[in-house]
């Protein structure tokens, strides 16, 4: 069995948040009728002038920063030229010899993965075909002109399932910097792929395949395995393998061709003459980095030595920045971290799931939240019982304890009436006291459940097992 050895490298374009185009005041709002966000500038017409849209070169900036880029103190735009019906000027305003940043890295596990440059330009517009009686296209061009980076890694990616985990990284990253909204149903994070496979005892590099069209990372790792063991086949029936573009085919799962590469010859590439070159000095640079705050990498860390937390916990509460700082508020309230930490993973999460909700839209305010656990911690109310008013708050944003309050949930850890419920559950139960008497040991669960039941939740079960398993014996 021969060994073979895939080298992949990512080409990420993210839409940066800023609220206007890169060269024009168009909005960049998603989702509007087609063609009303539109100016001479971003249709390309004759005479538009560009401007250079400030907010997204620091976006760039920022993540190039995040990303541990050399900065290019002067960056120069690009014309990339080529023909398209989605791009109205015949070319389209890029960088190429002096990005914004060069040479960085991202880690991921114990590994770093090269980023060889990070560059700004505008996104095209949208081809619209009519699928339904493919009759007709329309262009819209509300998306032409918006602010878009590029990043690129260099082919330090060794398998498909490692691509995904990069990408999941980044986008994780550049949440957290607050540069992209990433949300790839929207086309916020796009992604294409160079692959190649080789025979791990040759020197030189595989004949690349770019891979595009893939909408998820879930996609990206399948048509990359594809790619894979459709390379690896040809280099084992020693058949030729074509430098080109193919299409990953979502219904199909499988890629397609689509053109022979273009060189980057073809693309005409020369400074773009009405845009000078900007600079970016240090005093920016380090105001840029100042304001980044604490990266996710770092964060996750931190709530393993400061808080106590399983690496599975820390990793979960910071995948979002939203999250952590949720967590972190509400510890700040009732500072009892790994129980906090549960109740934001089993019930929180999973609530907001259900309601499709984000945790900064949650009516569960942190400090709620802490009151909840507080008072589960100290017995004032059952287990079953927070979870209960947890669901209230969540639906009504009422206060909890004057929840608790209003309808008298406090929990009865009174013996005496705990044990006038036992005696009604014993006698309601003959059988399942015989279970218990002839060994079957689980029918105590059964009973402290029918107690529970009576004292609609209230009764502490600890207090309950513990009588019950005295009387019973
Ligand atoms: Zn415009």
């Amino acid at each position: 069995m021969k060994e073979f050895q895939t080298i992949i490298g990512l080409e990420v374009h993210v839409e940066l948040l800023t609220n206007s185009k890169m060269f024009c005041w168009c909005s960049t709002e998603f989702g509007r009728q087609p063609n009303t966000q539109v100016c001479p500038v971003c249709l390309g017409l004759p005479g538009a002038l560009p401007v250079v849209n400030e907010k997204a070169i620091e976006l760039g900036l920022r993540t190039s920063i995040a990303l541990n880029c050399r900065i290019n103190k002067e960056c120069i735009f690009v014309r990339k030229s080529y023909f398209y019906p989605d791009l109205p000027k015949n070319f389209q305003i890029s960088q190429y010899g002096d990005p914004i940043g060069v040479d960085g890295y991202l880690c991921i596990g114990t590994k770093n993965i090269g980023i060889l440059r990070v560059h700004m330009e505008e996104d095209t517009g949208k081809l619209i075909h009519d699928e339904r009686t493919g009759t007709w296209s329309g262009i819209d061009f509300n998306r032409s002109g918006i602010p878009l980076m590029e990043i690129v890694t260099k082919p330090e990616i060794t398998g498909p399932d490692e691509a995904e985990q990069f990408l999941q990284e980044l986008k994780r990253l550049i949440s957290y910097i607050e540069v992209s909204d990433c949300n790839m149903e929207e086309g916020s994070l796009r992604c294409d792929a160079n692959i190649s496979v080789k025979l791990k005892s040759d020197t030189k590099l595989g004949t690349k395949v770019e891979v595009k069209n893939m909408n998820s990372f879930r996609s990206v790792r399948r048509a990359l395995t594809y790619e894979q063991q459709r390379l690896t086949s040809l280099l084992e029936k020693k058949k030729e393998i074509f430098q080109e573009t193919r299409l990953w085919n979502e219904t199909l799962q499988i890629t397609e061709p689509m053109r022979t590469k273009e060189e980057a010859h073809d693309y005409r590439y020369f400074p773009e003459p009405d845009l000078l070159p900007f600079r970016i000095d240090i005093d920016t640079i380090n105001r840029v980095k100042s304001e980044i705050g604490e990266l996710p990498q770092l964060k996750e860390k931190r709530f393993q030595s400061e808080y106590g937390l399983s690496p599975y916990d820390s990793a979960v509460l910071s995948s979002e920045k939203t999250i952590a700082d949720y967590f972190e508020q509400a510890i700040s309230f009732y500072a009892k971290p790994k129980q906090v930490a549960n109740w934001i993973q089993t019930e929180i999460l999973g609530l907001l799931k259900e309601a499709k909700c984000r945790i900064d839209k949650c009516k569960v305010s942190p400090q709620s939240l802490a009151k909840i656990v507080e008072m589960v911690d100290n017995n004032i109310v059952s287990a079953t019982t927070g979870k209960k008013i947890l669901r209230e708050v969540f639906a009504t944003g009422t206060d909890p304890e004057a929840l608790v309050r209003e309808k008298n949930l406090i929990q009865i850890s009174n013996t005496e009436q705990i044990e006038t419920m036992i005696d009604e559950v014993l006698d309601e139960n003959p059988q399942a006291v015989g279970d218990y008497k002839s060994g079957k040991t689980q029918a105590l669960g059964f009973l402290v459940g029918q107690v529970m039941k009576k004292s609609g939740s209230k009764a502490n079960p600890a207090v309950v097992r513990q009588i019950l398993q005295k009387k019973l014996d």
